[in-house]
C-alpha cells in the first residue's frame, strides 16, 4: 500500500525585492473516504521540531493506507524562521507590526450566531457542516480582499486558516521555549487527550484570542452550543484543534520527533483516518490543568538565572525554583536570591536565557493538576 503525496507551492508574502515567499503543501489523499486533517508547524519561527514531526509524518503515512486526506504544511512561516540576530531566531513577531505570529486568525461570533439562526430542526448534520464550512471560507475570503489591506501576520494567517477551513482536524505544531511536551485542548474535546501520548494537558475553554486551534473551535463550539439551546437538538460536529508544543525552541531531534509522529498518527488512527492500522494511544500518566490553574511566574527581580526546579518535575511549595544573582551584592548576603514555589506545581516551561530583566515571564506552571 503507498500513498502518493502532491506537492504544491502557495504564495504567503513578498519580500522587499518584491519576490514571492511560499510555503509547501502536502497532500495525502486516501482511497476511501474520511475526515480530512490539517497538520502545520511553526507559524513561531523558531519553534522547528514540527517540522521533523512532519517529515516522519509523511515518510511513514506513505505506507499507510488513509481514509479522508491530510494536509501538511511544514515551515509554514518562512519569514520567521528567517529572522536571526546573532545565534537566534526571533520567530515570535511579526517584525514590521510587532504582532505575534499567531494571533491574525479570524472569528467573528456575531456571525456564527446569525448564521445559527439559520439552522433549522431538520437539517443533517453534515448539511449543516457543509454549508458552515462555506460561510467561514467565504468569511475569511472576505477578510483578504480588505480594502485597506492586512499585516504581515494576519495575511498569513488567514491564508493559512483558509486551508484548514475543511479540516476535521486541525494539529498546530509548535514549541515551548526550554519546555516539556504539553497540549492544548478545548474543553469540549477533553476526552482526546488520551489520544496523545503528551503527558501534560492544558483544557481551554470557548475564547478566542487569535490563535489557530482558538479559531478553529470557537465557531464549530459556539454553533453547537446555539443549535442545543435555540432548537434543544443535541448536535456534534467533531471538529477538534489542538495545539501541540513538541518540546523546546531552536530543537531538532530526529528520535523524538519520530515518537512525536506515533503520537499523532495514534489520534488519527483514532479519530478513523487510517486504515488498518494498529498504532494505540500509549498506557501513560497523562497530567491535567484547566487554563486558570496554568500559571506564568514573573520575577520582580533582574539578574543571572540558574533554573533549579526542570521541566516536568513535581515541586512542593516552599522548595527553589531558580537562583539569580544579583551583579550589585556580590559582596552581601544578597548576592544570590532563591525564588520559591508559592504553592506546589509542575514547571511546563522556562525561559531560555540566563540573564534576565525584572518583570520576566520565568516559568509557566501546572497548580491543582489531576490525573486523566
Ligand atoms: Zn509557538
Amino acid at each position: 500500500m503507498t500513498t502518493q503525496v502532491v506537492k504544491k507551492h502557495m504564495v504567503v508574502a513578498q519580500n522587499a525585492s518584491g519576490r514571492n515567499m511560499n510555503v509547501p503543501i502536502y497532500r495525502m489523499k486516501g482511497s476511501r473516504p474520511g475526515p480530512t486533517v490539517y497538520i502545520q508547524s511553526s507559524i513561531h519561527g523558531a519553534e522547528v521540531q514540527g517540522n521533523v514531526v512532519i517529515y516522519h509524518l509523511i515518510q511513514r503515512l506513505k505506507h499507510m493506507d488513509i481514509c479522508g486526506e491530510i494536509i501538511l504544511v511544514p515551515n509554514c512561516n518562512p519569514i520567521g524562521t528567517n529572522i536571526k540576530a546573532g545565534e537566534y531566531t526571533l520567530g515570535r513577531f511579526d517584525p514590521v507590526n510587532g504582532t505575534n505570529w499567531n494571533r491574525g486568525y479570524f472569528f467573528d461570533k456575531n456571525a456564527v450566531e446569525d448564521f445559527a439562526k439559520t439552522v433549522t430542526p431538520e437539517e443533517s448534520v453534515t448539511g449543516i457542516k457543509q454549508r458552515f464550512r462555506a460561510h467561514l471560507s467565504s468569511s475569511i475570503d472576505k477578510k483578504l480582499a480588505e480594502p485597506w489591506g492586512l499585516g504581515l501576520a494576519q495575511q498569513l494567517n488567514l491564508k493559512l486558516q483558509q486551508l484548514a477551513v475543511n479540516a476535521d482536524y486541525v494539529l498546530d505544531l509548535h514549541n515551548g521555549p526550554v519546555s516539556t511536551r504539553h497540549i492544548y485542548i478545548p474543553e469540549y474535546a477533553k476526552n482526546s487527550a488520551s489520544l496523545f501520548n503528551i503527558p501534560h494537558c492544558i483544557f481551554i475553554p470557548n475564547v478566542f484570542a487569535g490563535a489557530l486551534d482558538e479559531a478553529t473551535f470557537c465557531p464549530w463550539w459556539t454553533l453547537q452550543d446555539h443549535i442545543n439551546s435555540n432548537l434543544s437538538r443535541e448536535v456534534c460536529f467533531d471538529v477538534e484543534a489542538f495545539t501541540l508544543e513538541m518540546g523546546s525552541q531552536e530543537v531538532i531531534d530526529f528520535k523524538e520527533g519520530d515518537i512525536d509522529a506515533t503520537s499523532i498518527l495514534s489520534y488519527l488512527n483514532a479519530k478513523g483516518a487510517l486504515h488498518h492500522c494498529d498504532i494505540q494511544p500509549k498506557d501513560m500518566q497523562r497530567l491535567a490543568v484547566y487554563l486558570k490553574d496554568y500559571k506564568t511566574l514573573f520575577t520582580n527581580w533582574g539578574g543571572m538565572v540558574e533554573y533549579l526546579a526542570k521541566p516536568g518535575q513535581r515541586i512542593n511549595r516552599g522548595e527553589p525554583l531558580a537562583q539569580i544573582l544579583n551583579i550589585d551584592d556580590l559582596d552581601t548576603d544578597f548576592g544570590s536570591r532563591t525564588l520559591e514555589a508559592p504553592c506546589d506545581l509542575i514547571p511546563i516551561l522556562h525561559f531560555p536565557s540566563a540573564s534576565v530583566l525584572s518583570g520576566t515571564q520565568l516559568y509557566k506552571v501546572f497548580t491543582n493538576y489531576f490525573d486523566i
